[in-house]
Formats: C-alpha cells, structure tokens, sequence
C-alpha cells in the first residue's frame, strides 16, 4: 500500500482559467482522453447543450464508468493523480466560480492566441495571484492566425503584470504554422506530422543538425532569432517563482488539433505543485497529516424540484477520507458520520472509497454546511481561512410578490445569504433589500430556490451593474445618498456606496476627499 505521503504527493489539483471560447472545453477534453479517462472526442461539449446539464454528466459516467460531473473531473497519467476543477464561465459565472480558485493548488490559463487577455481571465487571474499559486500559460488556436508571440508575451507582463519564460516558442502560425521550438527538451515538435518524424532533437546550440526540411523556411530562422532574443533579454527560468506564483511557465499549442498539449501535460504535472501546507487558526496544516480534514468551497443547489437536496463540496487539505468515517464541523461543533450520504467524486465510484488531500469530496447535504466549514477527524476544532468575499458587479431590488408571505422571504433571503448563494445589501432608511452577485446565474438559482424551497414567489427590479466602495463607519452622511451612489448596509452592518459607474466614483471622490473609499478584494 502506498503511504498517505505518497498518495498526497502524486496529487495534481487545478482550474483552468480563462475568458469563453478561449478553448477550456476542447482542452480539458484533450487532458481527459489523455488520461484515458474517456474514449472519444466531443464527450465533455454536451456540457454545454443545458444549462444544469449534471444529470447527462452523470449518465456520461455511468456510461463510462468515469467521473466527469459538472464539477470535479479526475484521472491519471504518469503515476499523477489529476483533479481538474471546472470554473463555469458564460452565464454560469458566478462567486462559485471564484471560490473554486481557493480549493485549488495551481491554474492553467488559456488565452486565445487571436484575443490576447480577455475580461473574465483578468477576474480569475486576480484571484489566483491573491492566492500566490502558480498559474501556467498556454496560449492557444496557433492553427489560426493570432498576435505575435512577443506581443502576447508583453501583454501578459503589461495587462496581467506577472513575468513570464515561454518553455517553448511558435515556428509560424496560422496557415503557416510549422511547429513549436521546445526550449525545455531541447527539441522541435512538428505540426501535423505522423508520430515518428514529429520531434526533431537539438543540439547543444540549440540548433538542428544536419539537414530538414524545416530549416529551409524563414520562419525557423526567424523562431531561432527570437529565441536568442528570449535568452539573452527574457526571464531566466526559476522552479522558486514558478511555485511563488511570479513566473508563468508559457506554453504555445493548438488544443483542437491537438497539438502541443501531451507536451503541455508533461511538462505541467513536472512543475505543478502537489498539495501545499495550509494556515489554520489552529497553525499551519500539513497535507500528510493524520487528522482528516477539509473545508467547503461550493454548496451546489439541485435545481430539479424533486431533489431538494445540496451537494457541499469539500477539498481535502490533510488526512484521508474513509467512507463512513467520523468528523466534526467545527463552526458548530457537531459531530457526524459521512456515510452512506457521501456521493465520492473518483474515477469509479463504486469501488474507490478513500480519498486524499488536493481531493474533492460531495457530500450531500440538508442544510447543514455553510460555505467556507471546516470539517475535521480530529480532536482538535480548526478553521481554514476564512474565504474571501468578491466583489459583487450586478444589483438587483428584491422584494416578496406576496406581501402576506413576508415570513417566508425573510427566511429564505437570509438562509440563501448566509450559504454564501448571493450577496445582501440594504438601504438605509426604507431597508429595502439589494442583492449582489458576479454572475448572472446567481440570482436565476435564488429565484428557483426561494420558490422551491421557501415557497416564495418574488419581485426582482435589475438596478444593473454598480460599483461597491466601502466607507467608515464614522464617515456615513445619508444627505451623500443619491441614485449614482446609493448609500447601502452589507449584512454585517458595514457602510458602502453603489456607485453608478466609474464617472460617478470619480466624481464622487472628487467632491469628498476626505471619504476613504474602499474595495476589500484590491
Ligand atoms: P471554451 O468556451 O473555453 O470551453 O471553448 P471551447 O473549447 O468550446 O472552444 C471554443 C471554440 O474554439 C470551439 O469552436 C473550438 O472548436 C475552437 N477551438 C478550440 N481550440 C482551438 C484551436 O486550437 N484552434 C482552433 N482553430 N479552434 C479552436
């Protein structure tokens, strides 16, 4: 048997990051074939035909015998164990997508070689640099024209601010896309050519010896100046930034024709860090420890009606996981048996019963767990760090339809808050409520839920997208109040604005100095 040192060593656990369309999708589907986890291209794309398409993942599973839910995918190659985390993007963007990045250990971002830095890749990308966790590069769709790579290269270091090492380097692009100078292994990997002739090994210049087809293009010659370029003027390659989270490793490829990607994954699970110590208000946690434990980063709501049950998922951070074992939430003290109620997320559920830390666990839940609980075998109660609230971008007014089920409401809104579902505001005099969210999907799953599960029908009137500032205490003047910077309470009774736009902040701060504005997630 393996020792739990060992099993938490071999564990590779990461989100991929990126802006839709960018190629998540037909990446992921790459690694996961790869991985032999599934057996044909265009199994992971059903996820997109619906919106709360789990159930077709679960079929896909029992089909496959595989595990490709919604949320967790997992398989291994090269003796790693690999999680991959999904972060829905599109209209499923929301503070889950968020919070994932604290269940992980490192990210892979995708850009579009075409569109560079794209808005939701600067969202996650802040995230994971808050975390300090390594994030990987790989700039995709070379089969198309793009940018130039010295020009993808600047964007990452002017628009995201983090330095880069391109381990390999773009030979053309487009039509004219001929390969990838792989600096890393010293080799050229040819773009659509069989197996056998696909890699081209370098000497100790860096060079090709003797003769190839390739080196009469000037693009070769081109790659080959760019490359001095790189050596003498980029960044040096450091394992230590890497793992800080300062140095991207940069990656070129084409994931749809399945170019570059095995060389990705190969070089990715060597410098990907397996799962790291943690803080705890009981000290810092190491992932071999004994003790199970583990906190919840994503409360998933079924939205059939005829489930009315919750999965709490929970990332492992020390110990190993033993259907039926005993554990304590600490946030209450309770003690409970995750037994039968366990749903594993594994690649074959009905036989693999443990799990380590970097591992995802679903635990069906009835309303006990709140995101951000710790659970834990041992004696002593912890609490991971606390998980960070985002910064809401869309508002809406909610009220009840019915003004005799006012009970009803109040209970929902503040059940559906406390889980960390949606974000509550109120305003000052007439306290009416104001719901945040980053995503679009937030408030559709808190109508769903307030009417399945609370029996509420409500009124929702979109005040659209605002930026929140906080404030002192001691600075509130309600007379500051208005429709561009409406005066609100968060639900610990903090102060902020809501501010109409960026004008109405600068205007705002421009008449009122003296007010400290301030945003907690910057
Ligand atoms: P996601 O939204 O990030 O999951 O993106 P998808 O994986 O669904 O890809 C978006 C579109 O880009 C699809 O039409 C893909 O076929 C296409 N695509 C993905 N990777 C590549 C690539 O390497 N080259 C080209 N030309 N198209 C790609």
């Amino acid at each position: 048997m393996t020792s739990l040192k060992d099993e938490v060593l071999s564990r590779r656990t990461f989100a991929i990051i990126s802006h839709p369309d960018a190629g998540k999708t037909t990446l992921t589907e790459q690694l996961l074939l790869f991985g032999g986890a599934i057996r044909a291209a265009g199994t992971v794309k059903g996820k997109k035909s619906g919106k709360f398409a789990t159930s077709d993942w679960m079929e896909i599973e029992k089909q496959r015998g595989i595990s490709v839910t919604s949320s967790v995918m997992q398989f291994e190659y090269d003796g790693k164990r690999v999680n991959i985390l999904d972060t829905p993007g599109h209209q499923d963007f929301s503070e889950d997508t968020y919070r994932t990045l604290m269940a992980v250990d490192s990210a892979v971002m995708i850009i579009d070689a075409a569109k560079g830095i794209e808005e939701q890749t600067l969202k996650l990308f802040k995230v994971c640099r808050m975390r300090g966790i390594p994030i990987f590069t790989f700039i995709n769709k070379l089969d198309r024209q793009g940018k130039t790579p010295l020009e993808l290269l600047a964007e990452l270091e002017e628009v995201l601010g983090i330095e880069s090492y391109p381990m390999n380097w773009p030979i053309g692009m487009g039509k004219e896309f001929l390969g990838i100078y792989d600096r890393f292994h010293n080799r050229i990997e040819q773009f659509r050519v069989e197996e056998d002739h696909r890699f081209i090994p370098l000497n100790e210049e860096g060079e090709i010896d003797g003769d190839s087809p390739i080196k009469q293009s000037g693009l070769y010659e081109q790659a080959l100046e760019e490359i001095l370029l790189l050596n003498e003027a980029g960044n040096e390659f450091s394992n230590e930034r890497i793992a800080n989270g300062t140095l991207s490793p940069v990656f070129f490829g084409s994931a749809l024709t399945n170019f570059g990607v095995q060389t990705f994954l190969e070089t990715y699970l060597q410098f990907a860090p397996s799962p790291q110590p943690r803080n705890s208000d009981a000290g810092v946690i190491n992932p071999a420890d004994e003790n199970f434990t583990g906190f919840v980063f994503k409360i998933q709501a079924n939205m059939n009606p005829a489930h009315r049950d919750r999965i709490a998922f929970v990332r492992i951070c020390s110990g190993q996981f033993d259907r039926g074992m005993n554990v304590t939430l600490s946030r209450t003290g309770k003690s409970m048996k995750l037994s039968q109620s366990t749903q594993f997320l594994a690649d074959d559920r009905s036989t693999v019963n443990t799990a380590v830390s970097g591992d995802i666990i679903g635990l069906y839940d009835t309303g006990t767990y709140q995101i951000g609980d710790t659970i834990t075998s041992g004696k002593q109660l912890l609490n991971y760090e606390k998980l960070p609230q985002f910064t809401p971008e869309l508002f809406v007014k909610v009220s009840a339809k019915n003004v005799m089920k006012q009970k009803h409401f109040h209970k929902g809104v503040h059940q559906l808050v406390q889980e960390g579902a949606i974000q509550l505001y109120k305003t000052y005099r007439m306290e009416d409520y104001i719901l945040g969210a980053v995503g679009q999907l937030q408030f559709e799953v808190f109508v769903h839920r307030m009417k399945n599960e609370y029996n509420s029908d409500v009124i929702m009137e979109p005040i659209g997208s605002k930026i929140p500032r906080w404030i002192d205490e001691n600075q509130v003047k309600e007379s500051l109040s208005s429709s561009r910077s409406l005066l609100v309470k968060d639900r610990f009774d903090k102060p902020l604005f809501l501010f109409e736009n960026d004008f109405a902040l600068r205007w705002f701060q421009d008449k009122n100095p003296d007010i400290k504005l301030t945003n907690p997630m910057e």
